[in-house]
């Protein structure tokens, strides 16, 4: 074979371990796929991913695939080995998401040989595993909306970077996005704004499109998602937001606000001052719609918010400082901690944890609460403190909706700075937090909200290709890491996407 500089395959996340064996399986020789019984990875779901690379011949056909389940890597569930040989490939893993990344693996090994049109995989031993159990990747659709057909892009592009989380933000002031069946108005009324805040928030003449706006998710189309999601291996956390951020919600039940209302959903971005208020009602209402969020998503998180709560209203509702009384509360900050511990002990009830932006500490962490640490690490580091699970998410460098680049030529953003490099050299570790803590640092998190992100093509373009150097920031070992090797790596993904439509970024160097 003629490509022998392109040897080493381009794997992103690099893997731990990889011994090249210096010669190739030819996919023309590709015969058969041999999966494991009792595995949810079958012959039929293998062989589309596969059938691009060989055409069907005469010749003798002797390579076969071969996933092995075994248990020698019961300490670490996600561990597989790939082994790609002459005549043979053989993937083992304990587990079905491990035989997964191994297949995963195994794609983004096969090269093409230009001179002949035959696809090859260099020989090879590998032996992998991630570095951090959480690896997410979250998507705002309540700014701007997209469709079934995009989140399962949107997931197969998680599932090619060996993602295994996905956070579902479904809920915010410009639009509720999820069908309850006990509550139609939330759909009805909070999934549609009338129009959308044109170009950036703050400026003294604001311009709207006079569009309505909106969109959302039926039930059956979530447990399609939630099922598509499974069979990737990626288990999805739903985000209902509380109590603030809620404007959607409230236009549809205004009786859940301090002041009665009435509301619209937000055409404009930001933080408002009209948020849930803390009496028993809305509780009620809140336990109703986790019910059935709960219902449709398997998982053992549900995402509550948390954050960004005004206690404007609460100062002068009744029914709120009447809580703070009875329940012997300092102020408005113990309200919010009072009012989330409401709902995380329900969801305890229910076999759920809760998940919290990093607000959640204000106040008193509920206890087994997780804690999303997003502006900056201090609120993670402080919840490692008290015992709690951390998924670190700064801002820097984990918002994808900053810029990638400081020319004037990018298409509107939020702000910010987060190119490739920032994202490559993050340690989700802080240098200064205690040995003994790291333990409570589960992963860490890409964000994208989508205030200026309208399509998916631009979504694409924002994730792309800063969600491959998060994925080797979670996934492989931090002592290997190389800047110049992965921008080689990036180069040949980048071709792929280009093949495959998929938007991103041109980064060059
Ligand atoms: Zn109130």
């Amino acid at each position: 074979m003629n490509a022998q500089e392109n040897f080493t395959p381009a794997l992103i996340p690099a893997p731990q371990e990889m011994t090249l064996l210096g010669n190739w399986f030819e996919w023309d020789l590709f015969d058969e796929v041999v999966c494991p019984p009792q595995s949810t990875l079958t012959r039929e779901w293998i062989l589309p991913k596969i059938t691009p690379f060989f055409k069907a011949g005469t010749q003798t056909r002797t390579g076969t695939l071969l996933l092995v389940k075994d248990n020698l890597s019961t300490d670490r569930p996600e561990s597989y080995t790939l082994d790609i040989l002459k005549h043979q490939i053989i993937i083992r893993s304990g587990t079905d998401i491990g035989l997964q990344y191994g297949l995963t693996t195994l794609l983004q090994t096969v090269q093409l040989d230009s001179s002949t049109s035959k696809y090859y995989s260099p020989c090879l031993h590998i032996q992998d595993y991630p570095r951090y159990t959480y690896r997410g990747m979250h998507l705002d659709v309540c700014r701007h909306f997209f469709p079934v057909a995009f989140i399962k892009r949107y997931i197969d592009y998680l599932a090619m970077y060996k993602f295994n989380t996905f956070h579902w933000h479904l809920t915010d002031d410009q639009g509720w996005r999820i069908e309850i069946k006990r509550y139609p108005k939330l759909t009805d009324t909070g999934a549609w704004r009338s129009e959308t805040l044109l170009g950036k928030s703050g400026n003294e003449t604001p311009l709207f499109d006079g569009m309505p706006y909106g969109g959302f998710y039926t039930q059956e189309e979530i447990r399609e998602v939630v099922r598509y999601a499974t069979a990737q291996g990626i288990t999805i956390i739903p985000e209902i937001e509380l109590p603030g951020h809620a404007l959607a919600a409230l236009s549809a039940y205004p009786e859940l606000s301090c002041t009665g209302g009435p509301f619209q959903p937000a055409t404009t971005w930001g933080v408002f001052d009209d948020v849930y208020c803390t009496k028993e009602e809305t509780i009620t209402f809140l336990e109703h719609v986790l019910d059935e969020v709960i219902d449709l998503f398997p998982g053992p998180y549900i995402h509550i918010g948390g954050d960004e709560c005004p206690k404007t209203r609460w100062k002068s509702c009744p029914n709120c400082q009447k809580n703070i009384q009875t329940h012997g509360l300092a102020d408005e900050h113990e309200l919010q901690s009072w009012f989330i511990k409401q709902i995380a002990t329900y969801l305890q009830s229910r076999d759920r944890r809760i998940i919290g932006w990093d607000e959640i500490l204000e106040g008193g962490l509920a206890p087994d609460a997780t804690v999303m640490s997003w502006r900056g690490v201090a609120g993670g580091m402080e919840a490692a403190a008290q015992g709690h699970e951390v998924i670190m998410t700064p801002g820097n460098p984990c918002y994808f909706d900053h810029y990638q680049s400081r020319t004037a030529d990018q298409p509107l953003a939020i702000g910010g700075y987060n190119p490739l490099e920032a994202v490559y050299t993050w340690d989700p570790v802080p240098a200064d937090l205690d040995t003994a803590l790291h333990q409570y640092i589960l992963g860490g998190q890409g964000n994208v909200w989508t205030e200026y992100m309208l399509d998916e093509k631009h979504v694409e373009y924002m994730i792309f290709p800063r969600i491959t150097a998060l994925a080797e920031t979670l996934w492989s070992n931090p002592e290997q890491k190389d800047y110049a090797h992965f921008l080689d790596r990036v180069d040949v993904h980048q071709k792929r996407w280009h093949q495959a439509d998929i938007r991103y970024f041109p980064y060059y160097r």
